[in-house]
């Protein structure tokens, strides 16, 4: 009953798709409030292995309604995509609804993501170029382009002289007017016409328009019925613009908190926020990662990590690796208001004769802290300090009771439930659905 979060609490990819497609055998929906197709949410099940970039992590199961929310960045053709390859690998059609307050990424903001890297060289922020970070600029500039004047548009047939579509057409004139001069000033490229943008929209409005709803009003609706709804995140704590490690930050939210703006849920009915992190660190992308390893450690770590190795979901690039970071944890788990705690990945630490753990960071100036400062350059200059536990030695991915896991990996989640100071529930030993084992 209500709404159960299931977000990140450090850089991403933590496990949050495997958590909420196991969850979501006992919840009637399942929204994604925030981000695009930037999410790479990998699920292992009886259908397959999966990345869903674009739908929510319920997909697999009939019961479920899964909800694009307001606050997400739609990209469409990507949604459409993934719809095709999950009936090709034999998933039942899942049951959508995409929010008609949504609003859609354009072609032009993966072109400007693109070109922003680009231009920015070294100094880049490591964007996975799905036009998220333009996208949201164009949100909050008012510039964005709605689902539902889309659908209107769309459902005029092809008759050009249709109101709807002049509006939509004037809507994309005003979104390129600035872009315009950019493109052949900043990235000597030639301007875009809007007129040469509006079929492709339009065919796009037409694909979604049986999707289409007030989902808000839908998930009110659930609720007032006592039904279980999760609220999927994207990214971690660590990537909030307000509270992450700014400026290498995503450009929404990535709270539990955000969870009631994006969904559209009452802010009261969200009891349970499960902040899902790793039994070590991975990071995609650019900042501060203090407990960041190299050379053969990382690459022996990298190569071990998560169900195919450290590579993301969509850009294969390798993930920065380290031990587990209590500091970032702690404070990730915080921010995001966590009731409880799922750890994942505890499977892959059974090579180590020991495992260290960060408590603490060194400062530059010698002075430890257990605080996650705000000042990136101050997370840059520090130093993990490092306390080592013994590891258990042996492969635990068989287990299926907490009691059966070796004394040493007790004992590891134990610790680190003590440095988070939040319950760890969930204790993850593999990338499949009945890989999980319960903490009472
Ligand atoms: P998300 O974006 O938070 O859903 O995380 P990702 O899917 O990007 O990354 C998590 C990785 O860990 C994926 O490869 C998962 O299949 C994998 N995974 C999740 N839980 C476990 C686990 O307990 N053990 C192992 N070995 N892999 C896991």
């Amino acid at each position: 009953m209500g709404v159960i979060a299931v977000v990140g609490a450090n850089w991403g990819d933590e496990g949050k798709g495997k958590i909420t497609d196991l969850l979501a055998g006992g919840a009637d929906a399942v929204v994604r409030y925030q981000g695009g197709s930037n999410a790479g949410h990998t699920i292992v099940n009886g259908f397959g292995k999966f990345g869903l970039n674009m739908l929510p992590s319920g997909v697999f199961h009939a019961q479920v309604v899964n909800v694009i929310g307001p606050g997400v960045a739609l990209d469409a053709t990507r949604l459409l995509e993934e719809i095709g390859q999950l009936s090709a690998q034999g998933v039942p059609e899942p049951r959508l609804r995409i929010s008609d307050r949504a609003q859609l990424v354009l072609p032009v903001h993966k072109l400007f993501d693109e070109l922003e890297e680009e231009r920015l060289g070294d100094r880049r922020f490591g964007s996975t170029k799905r036009g998220i970070a333009p996208f949201y600029a164009d949100k909050y500039v008012k510039l964005g382009v709605r689902v539902a004047e889309v659908a209107q548009a769309a459902q005029a047939n092809g008759a050009t002289e249709s109101a709807a579509v002049t509006r939509l057409l004037e809507r994309l004139e005003t979104n390129l007017a600035a872009k315009n001069v950019l493109l052949p000033q900043l990235y000597h490229c030639a301007p875009l016409q809007a007129a040469e943008l509006l079929p492709q929209l339009l065919q796009i409005g037409r694909a979604i328009a049986p999707y289409i709803a007030d989902t808000g009003e839908l998930l009110r609706e659930l609720l007032r019925e006592g039904r279980t709804i999760i609220a999927e995140g994207q990214l971690g704590a660590l990537r909030d613009p307000d509270h992450g490690i700014y400026p290498y930050v995503t450009s929404s939210s990535t709270l539990a908190g955000f969870a009631a703006v994006g969904a559209g849920l009452p802010p009261q009915s969200i009891g349970r926020i499960i902040a899902v992190t790793k039994a070590y660190s991975s990071c995609v992308g650019a900042g501060p990662f203090v407990t960041e390893l190299f050379g053969g450690e990382a690459e022996e770590l990298r190569r071990r990590g998560g169900s195919a190795g450290e590579y993301g979901v969509v850009t294969g690039r390798p993930r920065r690796v380290g031990w587990f970071d209590a500091v970032a944890t702690r404070y990730g788990c915080a921010v995001q208001g966590a009731t409880e705690v799922a750890l994942t990945n505890l499977d892959v630490l059974g090579y180590l004769d020991t495992i260290p753990i960060c408590t603490g960071y060194v400062q530059a100036n010698g002075a430890t802290t257990e605080r996650f400062a705000a000042d990136t350059a101050e997370l840059e200059g520090a130093r993990p300090l490092l306390e080592t536990m013994q590891g258990w030695r042996s492969d635990i991915g068989g287990v299926r009771r907490y009691a059966d896991l070796p004394a040493q990996a007790q004992r590891y989640v134990e610790r680190l439930e003590t440095l988070i100071g939040v319950p760890i529930r969930i204790v993850s030993v593999g990338p499949g659905r009945d890989m999980t084992l319960e903490r009472p």
